[in-house]
């Protein structure tokens, strides 16, 4: 295909969220830095300290001596979205890459992405071939969410694709213009549009460190990902209940009928008991589903920032990188 762009007038920003990773950070950005050598662009390097509680910081600090680096930390733990989000508010570049600190995005299919971006894709994202080191409970998880949030939702999430990506100056844009504080990046990266690639890459094992997800902040993450994308959980309560009131007119004028045909005989104990559960089960299913919506309405109306930055090093141009 012919080239629409030319990687080497166009700076790229390398967006490197970082928590916790004191045992890979300097391999990583040693490695990093030396890849990006042979990718034919200006490169800068933007890494975000998401208020990582190791020596993380310090190592960062120290690398700026090999490596010219951006550092921004946060003042507390605000979670991997949040510090990409940042990242791209930050980023300069014409084009940005999101990649994980801890090796499991490959850099040598890094030049496949760049080519794609030059043809003329706007996003460029890395599709995951085998969820290496994960289990298979966790991937079932993983793949039964994603049907769900492709079938409830108007937007489509590509099938294992995440953060591993390159997004042209325009996606960044769009994606900075988004105002929510709840940041589902993957549904956002689908619902901003764009001509789209999918690349494939084998998913590494972590070089060190531990991942931090756990299974929690996946069931919180996947909520917060249906809720800001369907309202089909709050809207389906409507159905349900004309469903069950449609039943129970049914079989009331059934019980009369049978009443005046037949006769009173002895109420059915047990129905009763089952029926005021099973409803009283709904009931508490369907205000708990409201909860979940109203919880984040009012996170998005407190128009708290989406994180805050406590040190900014690198930015200043004066200063020697
Ligand atoms: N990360 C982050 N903030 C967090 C958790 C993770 O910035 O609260 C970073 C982490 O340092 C890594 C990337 O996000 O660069 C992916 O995290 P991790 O490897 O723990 O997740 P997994 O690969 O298991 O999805
Ligand atoms: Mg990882």
């Amino acid at each position: 295909m012919p080239h629409l762009r030319s990687r080497q007038q166009h700076l790229l920003s390398v967006v490197v969220p970082v928590y916790n990773e004191e045992d890979v950070i300097g391999d990583f950005l040693h490695a990093l830095h030396a890849a990006s050598q042979s990718w034919g662009m200006p490169t800068e390097i933007l890494v975000i300290n998401d208020a990582s509680r190791d020596t993380t910081l310090a190592r960062l600090k120290a690398l700026r001596q090999d490596i010219p680096i951006k550092i921004l930390s946060f003042s507390r733990n605000f979670g991997k979205e949040c510090a990409l989000t940042a990242g791209l508010e930050y980023c300069q570049g014409d084009v940005a890459l999101l990649i994980d600190a801890d090796f499991q995005h490959p850099l040598d299919v890094v030049p496949q992405f760049i080519e794609a971006w030059e043809e003329g894709y706007d996003m460029v994202y890395g599709v995951r071939q085998s969820r290496g080191d994960e289990k298979p409970i966790k991937r079932w998880l993983t793949h039964t969410f994603y049907r769900l949030f492709n079938k409830i939702t108007p937007i489509d999430i590509p099938k294992n694709a995440g953060d591993f990506r390159l997004l042209d100056k325009k996606v960044v844009t769009a994606l900075n213009q988004l105002p929510e504080r709840a940041r589902y990046m993957k549904g956002l990266y689908a619902w901003v549009g764009f001509q789209s690639k999918g690349i494939y890459f084998t998913v590494q094992p972590r070089a060190a460190g531990q991942s931090s997800w756990n299974f929690f902040r996946l069931i919180e993450l996947a909520l917060t990902g249906i809720t800001a994308f369907s309202d089909l959980p709050l809207r389906v309560w409507s159905i349900v209940g004309a469903i069950i009131s449609l039943f129970a007119f049914v079989y009331g004028s059934f019980i009369v009928i049978k009443t005046l045909v037949a006769g009173a005989d002895f109420p059915g104990f047990a129905t009763l008991i089952v029926a005021i559960m099973f409803l009283g089960g709904i009931q508490l299913l369907s205000v708990g589903i409201l909860g979940e919506y109203i919880s984040r309405i009012f996170n998005e109306v407190k128009q708290r920032p989406t994180y805050i930055i406590s040190e900014q090093i690198g930015f200043d141009k004066s200063e020697d990188l």
